[in-house]
């Protein structure tokens, strides 16, 4: 059965859409934790982000750079912190988070409620950053 993920990438599921290139795809994540939380993730659904081949891993990182730049243009924050867990959705993905305090790097810190009028304003400036990058 598909991913959750890959039903986001195939258009089945909506989402805040940030970036998209031939081998990946970038979407705000639906449980933030800073302003502009951003999941990376390779079109190819393999669960584990170490088992992917080393042609997609390097794929995958480069386009999160691309991604973090157009972060780091957009939302005001001290840097881009990028994270790795995978243990909730079996699709290898990396997290992108604007940070403005250190703990908004814990995956186990208070997730922000942000309004869906705000997240596609945040999400369409992103966009718009990443076409330019
Ligand atoms: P992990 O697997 O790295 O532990 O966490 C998966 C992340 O995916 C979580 O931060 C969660 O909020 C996010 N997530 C799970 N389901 C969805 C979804 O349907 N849409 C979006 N945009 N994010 C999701």
């Amino acid at each position: 059965m598909a991913s959750i993920f890959s039903k986001i990438i195939a258009g089945e599921i909506p989402c805040y859409k940030i970036a998209e290139d031939e081998h990946c795809f970038a979407f705000l994540d639906i449980n933030p934790l800073a302003k502009g939380h951003t999941l990376c993730v390779p079109k190819k659904e393999v669960d584990y982000i170490f088992d992917l081949d080393d042609g997609t891993f390097l794929q995958l990182q480069a386009f999160s750079k691309k991604v973090a730049k157009a972060l780091d243009e957009t939302i005001p924050c001290i840097r881009v912190g990028s994270l790795v867990i995978g243990t909730e959705v079996p699709h290898a993905h990396i997290h992108l988070i604007p940070f403005q305090r250190e703990t908004q790097m814990a995956i186990t810190s208070a997730k922000m409620k942000i309004e869906a009028e705000e997240m596609k304003a945040i999400a369409d400036k992103v966009y718009q950053a990443f076409k330019n990058i």
